[in-house]
């Protein structure tokens, strides 16, 4: 098993990195390839279009199959969090590692990456793949154009383990995610004169209003308890409209999402909103203003994940963990993905998700533990 200061070592280096979604993440995966490559270790890069990003994908072993072990590299802003020590600067106390991204999911790369040497003193069976992608936590996987590789110019792995999270629990699925982006054109008039405009913020409300009260309907119709909560949600996240206290805004355009269930009928969301603008909405506001319009455009969308019965990620992360039960979680992987292109895949990985966005985030050193030993197993469980 890799020693613990090895891979807290390893941690405080990806720690280092700031990856935050919007910046470049090429920084931690040259060195994640130099790395491997210390350990006589290709791997292939895949670019993201822009060229400012980038995934990796390396094997150890040969043969077909093999498992593959997935995490992405970037993480959340720390932007208006308070920190009780540098997030970018890797910090031990009671147990407890702290900075940004050591939950999700540079603990789990950690981990990974500490398993190399023993990955390669023994002779596989079948081969164990390294999957770093970026762009996971803003809900448009940048390990999309990987996927579309794997089976072709890239291996295809037998079963993906998706280190997120999970305080090494197995999970076997998780909800969809949609993301929309709502906008309303109303007409500028000054505010003393209201009357002369459509106040686009106003009418943003009365949507935003209804896409609750469409939630509460949703909500009251399922009950699926293998997820918490359990049923499909949506909220609104973002908002902005307006110029000036007095000036009736002409435009205003809020962000929202939708959570759904794996197999739920959510398709009819975004045509029920734009049936109740038409209904109750736009007539008033076209007689003001023949252009006012509200448009609902669809940003991006991550496939929800639910595990066949029987599947064999499932079946190992249970073997390897111990569990005998599986959960599901409301937040999206890249599991949905990898299950799509042919690979069975499960999540499941150090850390409480809990943790995972918050001020402080931490990682518990008995979790980084917990899945070295998982490592571990597995090698075992691959050995010729
Ligand atoms: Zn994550």
């Amino acid at each position: 098993m890799a020693t613990q200061s090895a891979l807290v070592e390893l941690l405080a280096r990806l720690v280092g990195f700031d990856t935050t979604s919007a910046k470049s993440n090429l920084d931690l995966i040259a060195f994640v390839q130099d790395y491997l490559d210390g350990h006589g270790v290709t791997s292939t890069l895949v670019p993201s279009e822009d060229g400012k990003k980038a995934c990796l994908f390396a094997t150890i072993g040969e043969g077909a199959g093999g498992v593959g072990l997935s995490g992405h590299s970037d993480c959340v802003p720390v932007t208006g969090q308070k920190w009780a020590s540098g997030p970018f600067t890797l910090t031990e106390r009671d147990g407890k590692l702290y900075g940004r991204g050591t939950c999700d999911m540079k603990g789990f790369i950690a981990c990974v990456l500490a398993s190399v040497p023993l990955f390669k003193s023994v002779a596989l069976k079948e081969p164990i793949h390294i999957i770093i992608s970026y762009d996971e936590e803003v809900a448009a996987p940048g390990c999309r154009p990987l996927i579309a590789r794997v089976g072709t110019d890239l291996p295809q792995p037998r079963v993906v383990i998706i280190g997120e999270p999970t305080s090494m629990q197995v999970i076997d699925g998780h909800k969809r995610i949609d993301v929309y982006r709502t906008t309303v054109t109303g007409k500028e008039a000054h505010s003393s004169l209201p009357s002369l405009g459509v106040n686009a913020i106003s009418v943003a409300a009365k949507l935003v209003d209804e896409i609750d009260r469409m939630a509460a309907e949703i909500a009251a119709k399922e009950n699926d308890l293998h997820f918490e909560p359990p049923c499909s949600t949506m909220s609104v996240g973002m908002i902005e409209g307006g110029t000036a206290p007095n000036i009736v805004p002409k435009t205003c355009a809020f962000r929202w999402q939708i959570r759904s269930l794996p197999g739920a009928e959510i398709g009819h969301v975004p045509e029920a909103l734009a049936a109740f603008a038409a209904r109750d909405l736009l007539p008033a506001m076209r007689k003001v203003a023949p252009a006012a319009a509200v448009e609902t455009e669809s940003q991006t969308s991550v496939p929800a994940f639910s595990a066949p019965p029987q599947s064999e990620a499932v079946n190992l992360a249970m073997a390897l963990t111990g569990a005998n039960r599986t959960s599901g979680v409301s937040y999206a992987t890249e599991a949905g993905l990898f299950e799509q292109a042919g690979c069975s895949s499960v999540v499941c990985g150090p850390g409480d998700i809990a943790q995972a966005h918050a001020a402080d985030e931490f990682v518990a050193v008995a979790q980084l533990e917990a899945c070295l030993k998982f490592l571990d197993d597995l090698t075992a469980r691959l050995r010729a």
